[in-house]
């Protein structure tokens, strides 16, 4: 149990590294997510690692490990975003086009609260 936490835990640290260290938008270094540049990117990396992961809060550090192990640069794909920058995006509704499908509910219910 324990060497598999230290695994996720080192997963996440390697991941962040690979990134950067600090939030892409603001700079901090504490409470950082991965965000993906662009939605197509799911698609685009599920096509290079060869797989689709199941999605939970890891599948974005196996990405990362996956891609680096084929030779591609995570940075190109990733960006690491802090809780507040990673809202701020959401709230700009730059991905909503490309949600998927099983996001369409939340979506209408979403446009149907602001009309
Ligand atoms: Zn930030």
């Amino acid at each position: 149990m324990t060497s598999h936490l230290n695994y996720k835990i080192k997963l996440k640290t390697n991941a962040h590294r690979v990134l950067g260290g600090f939030c892409a938008s603001c700079g901090a270094s504490e409470g950082l997510e991965i965000d993906h540049l662009k939605p197509s990117y799911k698609e685009l990396i599920q096509t290079l690692i060869g797989k689709k992961l199941a999605k939970n809060g890891q599948r974005r550090y196996h990405e990362i490990r996956l891609l680096l192990n084929k030779g591609y640069k995570p940075e190109e794909f990733f960006q690491l975003l802090c809780g507040t920058c990673h809202n701020l995006k959401t709230d700009k509704n730059k991905d909503w086009n490309n949600f998927s499908k099983e996001s369409n509910l939340f979506k209408s219910n979403q446009m149907d609260f602001f009309e």
